[in-house]
């Protein structure tokens, strides 16, 4: 799609408003609105200032002025908006420095995502992904229940101070309708006791009309409420924007229903977490019709050599990768046995306790892939998909064997028994995760210089902030009465 063509798209469609997007360094969608007839009659097309001190990451205040710069073939009209005035199309951008100044460092989509997809082309490859996406949707919320205030400090500052929570959380409710499904007992429950359908069905319907076609979709393994939509694979910036446009919708959707989606890694003590395992596998030439350098019908789980070194590469950098892969603190409760979520540094064919699973489905060339399972959605998929390659790269450059596969439950193994097979761990908070990725210069060198400190910087924060908020746990066990 050409400028020309947009222009053509905003009018026949009687759009009203553009909602300009891109992400910050922490992964949360950014939008502003600019009125279409600015597309279409003025030089919006050419980019548009904005403030990018307010932006986490971005830069400060003495060098705020940036500049978005639409990538106009993202272009998609939002289907919910269909009263006249309210007409909406959203497009993702690249942010720069300023007028014709150079991309800006501080870009995840443009910078980091942008950067990895040109080095595989000048390696003649190129990279897809399929990400499965999990996600909770919860009604009867108060959101002010559930949101602690950490934005009000003692002395009524604001921005980045904290003090303690003025409301203290409240468990939210289920979308059960009233029925409640019992504790890793949702698994592909049908309707009635899935109340998730019709919303599911809605969604599917919208994210086609957005261009993310979905391959499947169903209720996930937690109590009421717990979903799964997986799209069609998709090369690296546009899994990245799909990611985006599916979240968006996603919650949109569930506000029109009075719901609320979250994306929370483990938002339920004592359930299934919510993760984003991401298939992925390198091409030679272009993606999908060029080869997919994973396959080897000789072998006995089809992989080819590069892949197993990919595979090695992704089990050297796991611990730092985890940084960006499960960025939050919330990310490691996911990340504990039990739940089928991955704790141990192994890979596997069909074996769901590993880190990397090897699909055993199909033995067609280009559904061979591996899935790396330690990814949740609170990932910023611009970083953490470029990292995946790196590392994969590093171990085909270095020829890293990944090991033997481990063929039993790694849940179940003694501890005894994971030394002897060398099985490593994943760091368990994300304390120990970022100070993984401060030692890893692979990973390090595919945010750059500025994000890397960035993304360091929120971080060691979010982590000190948690670390002095005393939960309702540590009253449980610590009050000593
Ligand atoms: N929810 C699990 C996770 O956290 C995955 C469950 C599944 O898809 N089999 O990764
Ligand atoms: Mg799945
Ligand atoms: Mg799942
Ligand atoms: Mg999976």
């Amino acid at each position: 799609m050409d400028v020309e063509q947009a222009k053509k798209i905003l009018q026949e469609n009687e759009i009203k408003q553009v909602l300009c997007a891109f992400a910050d360094v922490r992964g949360y969608l950014q939008t502003f609105s600019i009125p279409a007839r600015k597309f279409i009659e003025g030089g919006a097309f050419e980019g548009i200032g904005f403030d990018g001190s307010s932006i986490r990451g971005f830069k400060s205040i003495n060098e705020s002025d940036m500049v978005w710069v639409p990538d106009v073939s993202t272009l998609k009209i939002v289907p919910w908006e269909t009263d006249p005035v309210q007409k909406t199309a959203i497009m993702f951008g690249d942010v720069y420095e300023a007028w014709g100044s150079a991309q800006s460092d501080a870009d995840p989509r443009g910078y980091v995502a942008k950067r990895m997809e040109k080095k595989l082309a000048d390696l003649g490859l190129s990279a897809i992904f399929g990400p499965e996406i999990e996600f909770f949707l919860f009604e009867n919320v108060d959101p002010t229940k559930l949101i602690y205030d950490l934005w009000v400090s003692p002395n009524g500052g604001t921005g980045d101070s904290w003090g303690p929570p003025r409301v203290m959380p409240e468990s939210p409710e289920l979308a059960s309708g009233g029925f409640i499904i019992r504790p890793k007992e949702g698994y592909f429950r049908p309707p009635p006791e899935d109340t998730t359908v019709t919303y599911r069905n809605e969604l599917v319907d919208i994210l086609e009309k957005l261009d993310v076609m979905v391959e499947y979709h169903h209720h996930e393994v937690a109590t009421a409420g717990q979903v799964e939509l997986d799209f069609e694979p998709k090369t690296m910036v546009d899994v990245g924007d799909a990611f985006y446009l599916y979240k968006f919708a996603a919650k949109n959707l569930a506000a029109m229903y009075g719901m609320i989606a979250t994306f929370m890694p483990k938002p339920l003590y004592l359930d299934n977490a919510s993760g984003m395992h991401v298939h992925q596998s390198l091409w030679e030439g272009e993606p999908f019709s060029g080869k997919n350098i994973f396959a080897d019908p000789d072998d006995e789980y089809m992989l080819s050599q590069k892949a197993r070194y990919y595979i090695g590469g992704l089990l050297e950098h796991a611990k730092a990768l985890t940084a960006l892969t499960a960025p939050t603190v919330n990310s490691y409760k996911r990340l504990v046995p039990g739940f089928e979520a991955p704790i141990y540094i192994c890979w596997s064919p069909r074996n769901r306790s590993a880190l990397i699973r090897v699909p055993m489905y199909h033995k067609k060339p280009s559904a061979i892939r591996a899935e790396y399972r330690g990814v949740d959605p609170s990932t910023n998929p611009y970083l953490s998909l470029p990292a995946m390659v790196a590392a994969g790269l590093d171990g085909i450059k270095k020829k890293i064997e990944p090991g033997d596969p481990i063929m039993e439950d790694v849940y179940e193994l003694s501890p005894a028994r994971k030394r002897e097979l060398g099985i490593g761990e994943l760091p368990t908070t994300l304390r120990d995760a970022i100070d993984h990725l401060a030692t890893d210069e692979v990973i390090q060198d595919v945010l750059g210089t500025h994000i890397f400190d960035a993304f360091m910087e929120i971080k060691i924060d979010e982590w000190n902030q948690y670390c002095l908020y005393i939960t309702p746990w540590e009253f449980m066990k610590y009050l000593d009465i």
